[in-house]
């Protein structure tokens, strides 16, 4: 019967050598060492033996099945590293094929267009002053000249965090704090654009949307500086054939008040349907700045004078840009980001 074993043993470590593949292998195992294989059915003959002889065969079976065991693990890692091997081989690697190619970010259009105002500001000798959002009612309103009880608050309904703190609707309070912060120097010329909060919410309306305001206080200041300033700026942003006009109007913190339009760069003044016909296209408020103001924050009226404009990041970057909804802006979508 060890005899016998031995044969069987023999037989299947030669298979296992000459196995081509994983697939032969698995067989070969189940043959020899399955339920019903050859190496376990020696062991059924155990009943033939005497009780001394029976242990000497059981350690001979399990000395066989290891052997083999062992032999198909070794002969399937070979397999496993030939397989490698000739792969390996046969691949050819192209290295004049293009790389991939890594897709670059870009700056998101309103963070373009109000670097674009900005410059051109700057260029004008102006400096770029910021604030915080959290505010103060007393700088965001009070100090303009919006004392707690005016009606022209409703205009502003804003994101109160209590009686006197707010998230800030406009970048005006920047203003009063730079002129604290100069304590009656002159001149004042700075712009301070960020994001302002006001209870607002539809296609043309954002909760959350950005502003440049800019203010000048000197001596002499008129509204003819005024309009020449943003004239200088509507023809840089808009086209050097650009003519602005001002329409009488109504802020709280500057007097007189005047809404600003430059002439439509779509049909040149013709009227068009982006104009609505008029040859005109409303782009910021402004005015001189309110003597109020001016001495709430340590500036005596008497001696100086100055303008204000505010204008909306975003109107400006859809005019420039042709855009109908301003709620592309904040969607986030590839598509229309990666195409300014
Ligand atoms: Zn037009």
């Amino acid at each position: 019967m060890q005899q016998q074993l031995a044969e069987i043993e023999a037989r299947a470590l030669a298979a296992v050598h000459e196995a081509k593949s994983a697939e032969q292998l698995a067989e070969l195992k189940v043959a020899y060492l399955g339920k019903k294989g050859e190496i376990t059915s020696v062991s059924r003959m155990m009943g033939q033996l005497s009780p001394e002889e029976r242990p000497v065969l059981g350690a001979a079976v399990n000395q066989a099945k290891s052997n083999v065991e062992q032999a198909v693990a070794r002969r399937m890692a070979e397999l496993k590293a030939e397989e490698q091997n000739a792969r390996l081989a046969s691949e050819v690697i192209d290295v004049t094929l293009p790389g991939r190619r890594i897709s670059k970010g870009g700056r998101h259009i309103l963070s373009l267009v109000q670097e674009q105002m900005e410059d051109i500001f700057i260029g004008m000798g102006y400096t770029v002053e910021e604030g915080p959002q959290v505010e103060y009612d007393y700088y965001n309103f009070e100090a303009l000249n919006l004392p707690p009880e005016h009606p022209a608050r409703d205009m502003q309904d804003s994101f109160y965090f209590s009686e006197r703190m707010l998230l800030r609707t406009q970048t005006s309070p920047v203003q009063v704090r730079t002129m604290e912060k100069m304590g009656g120097k002159l001149p004042v010329k700075i712009i301070s654009p960020g994001v302002v909060y006001r209870r607002d919410d539809d296609a043309t309306h954002s909760p959350m949307f950005h502003q440049m305001e800019g203010l000048l206080i000197d001596e002499r200041v008129t509204f003819a500086d005024l309009n020449g300033t943003l004239l200088a700026f509507a023809r840089q942003m808009f086209g050097a054939e650009r003519e602005v006009r001002m329409r009488p109007s109504y802020f709280p913190f500057t007097e007189p008040s005047a809404e600003v339009d430059i002439s439509c760069f779509n049909c040149g003044g013709k009227g068009c349907r982006l104009c609505k016909g008029s040859g005109w296209i409303e782009v910021l408020g402004s005015g001189q700045v309110h003597p109020k103001v001016l001495e709430m924050s340590g500036y005596d009226p008497e001696k100086c004078s100055g303008f204000a404009f505010g204008m909306g990041i975003e109107r400006i970057a859809m005019l420039k840009y042709g855009i109908t909804d301003l709620r592309l802006m904040y969607d986030n979508d590839v598509r229309f980001l990666s195409s300014f």
